[in-house]
């Protein structure tokens, strides 16, 4: 391996940009060139490519988004595109690349794995959604962020006695609903994973609990389950309780980095340039049961995980 690209796809997450500097920096201290690819695949196959060094990622370690922008490409998800991608990487001498984003991402790398550029995968998502790994990129920062506004959203609640739903993302997966569920202690926690759309459950649950005294109810919806705002008035008309949706949206993927993201995503970029170094390929960078590992990529994809269910059932309680 002598020169390695570097690119963002999907969606963005914070701490990405710790990730970008630790594979730039490490990979020139290991005597390689690093060129970084903008806009995700769509970047790639349209040539946008600049050179690297190691003050092309100073200042960047506390800065949410990625300074590499991030896309989703409809031409990469064809073989052509993806036969394109690969003969760029070849006309620019990249020999290894370090893709940081989603399973969507991965299934891309899959492919410029195949046609013979060594590929890593960082998982960066705010959803946590990777099965392979108990961390991902900007996870941390994102719940913190959500933890935050919806204490404010609490406060607000409890003096006017209200019920407030409280949309967070995860459109498949309700990670960052459970822990802010937990967290910020709400009394009901809507998660893909488990919601069964019973409403009625829910509205009695608000008149009972308002019953045994409890000044505001929070829900926290996963974005996955949606409809905040109708479902807001669908309670107030029920129960006679004053329902607002807040829907927290794109505030939760910026911001500057946790210190865990920080240091995480700075390890894992490491890591994938290492891996790439030792001649690996089609290989992800995951954290299981506390250490740094990685796995194959065809492997990784075809694990699956699920919300904890001892984590599940004690948010209920916790908030009984
Ligand atoms: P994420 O990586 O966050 O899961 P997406 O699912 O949108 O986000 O995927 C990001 C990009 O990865 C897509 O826009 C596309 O360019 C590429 N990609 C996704 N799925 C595939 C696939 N099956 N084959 C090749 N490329 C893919």
């Amino acid at each position: 391996i002598k020169t390695i690209g570097i690119l963002t796809s999907g969606g963005d997450a914070p701490g990405m940009n710790a990730a970008i500097r630790a594979v730039v920096r490490t990979a020139i201290n290991k005597g390689l060139k690093v060129k970084g690819i903008q806009k995700g695949y769509n970047g790639l196959i349209n040539e946008e490519i600049i050179d690297m060094d190691k003050r092309s990622v100073a200042d960047i370690i506390q800065r949410g988004g990625t300074i590499l922008y991030t896309a989703r490409c409809m031409e990469f998800m064809t073989p052509e595109g993806q036969k394109k991608g690969a003969e760029v990487c070849k006309k620019h001498g990249i020999d290894g690349i370090v893709v940081i984003g989603g399973d969507g991402s991965f299934r891309g790398a899959q492919k410029l794995a195949e046609a013979g550029v060594n590929t890593i995968g960082l998982p960066g998502t705010i959803d946590l959604d990777i099965a392979c790994t108990d961390y991902t990129i900007g996870f941390d920062t994102a719940i913190n962020t959500a933890m935050e506004a919806i204490d404010k959203i609490r406060d607000t609640s409890t003096s006017h006695e209200r019920c407030s739903i409280i949309e967070v993302m995860g459109r498949n997966a309700g990670y960052i609903a459970l822990w802010c569920g937990i967290a910020n202690g709400a009394e009901d926690i809507l998660l893909p994973e488990r919601y069964d759309n019973d409403e009625q459950a829910l509205i009695n649950h608000i008149i009972e609990a308002r019953k045994r005294g409890k000044k505001h109810h929070l829900i926290i919806n996963a974005e996955g389950i949606g409809h905040s705002t109708g479902m807001a008035r669908r309670i107030e008309a029920a129960t006679g309780i004053e329902t607002r949706a807040t829907i927290l949206g794109y505030m939760q993927r910026g911001g500057s980095p946790t210190c865990k993201d920080r240091v995480y995503a700075s390890v894992m970029g490491a890591y994938a340039v290492d891996l790439l170094c030792e001649g690996k390929s089609n290989r992800l960078v995951a954290y299981k049961d506390g250490k740094f590992v990685d796995f194959d990529i065809d492997e990784a994809l075809a694990m699956t995980k699920d919300i904890d269910e001892y984590e599940f059932n004690i948010s209920a309680l916790l908030s009984k």
